[in-house]
């Protein structure tokens, strides 16, 4: 990232203290999404992080699609969203990871992903790596290639790479 963007970046994203839960700083990226310049600037720079062809960009729920399908048309790729448990009309493969409290499931419709697919996985915070993890399981069941994960932040502190070890992963900010 270059040093203005990685300027504008910061400055754009809003620090949420206590949400949605006490404890958590939530980092607010929708101010990003509304600067026009900001927005495009950022889908450019996570399209150019990676080597190689992409077939299909996967986008987590919710975030993750608003970063995801414009990097899957920069790329020249198709665009796969990977949800919540419930939300896709199937049929459907899904695996369930754990969390602080609990445990979350997420899904996605194998009859999107053929077999040797390359894919970038895009997401826009990465926090424990638990969801990107559960992402790239979920793929790699699939048949497809995980080429790389792309994040606008990664938090670092929360040690999410080191789920995701042997991966490329491409953070645009990263917060220490
Ligand atoms: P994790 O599975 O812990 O890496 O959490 C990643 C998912 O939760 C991403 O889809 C993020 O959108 C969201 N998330 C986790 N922590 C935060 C945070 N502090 N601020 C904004 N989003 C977050």
């Amino acid at each position: 990232t270059g040093p203005a963007l990685l300027a504008r970046i910061t400055e754009l994203i809003r620090d949420v203290p206590d949400f949605p839960t006490p404890g958590v700083g939530f980092k607010d990226i929708t101010p990003v999404l509304a600067d026009a310049a900001a927005f495009s600037a950022v889908v450019a720079e996570m399209a150019a992080r990676v080597d190689g062809p992409v077939d299909l960009v996967v986008g987590m729920e919710a975030r993750g699609f608003m970063f995801a399908a414009p990097v899957a048309v920069a790329l020249g790729a198709g665009f796969v969203p990977v949800r919540k448990a419930g939300k896709l009309p199937g049929p459907t493969v899904s695996r369930e990871y754990s969390l602080e409290y609990g445990t979350a499931t997420v899904e996605l419709h194998p009859a999107d992903i053929p077999a040797g697919s390359r894919v970038l996985v895009v997401d826009d915070v990465l926090a424990t790596g638990g969801t990107a993890a559960a992402t790239v399981e979920l793929l790699e069941g699939c048949g497809a290639e995980v080429v790389g994960l792309t994040f606008l932040v990664d938090l670092e502190f929360l040690g999410g790479r080191a789920r995701l070890h042997g991966r490329r992963v491409e953070a645009l900010l990263g917060v220490s």
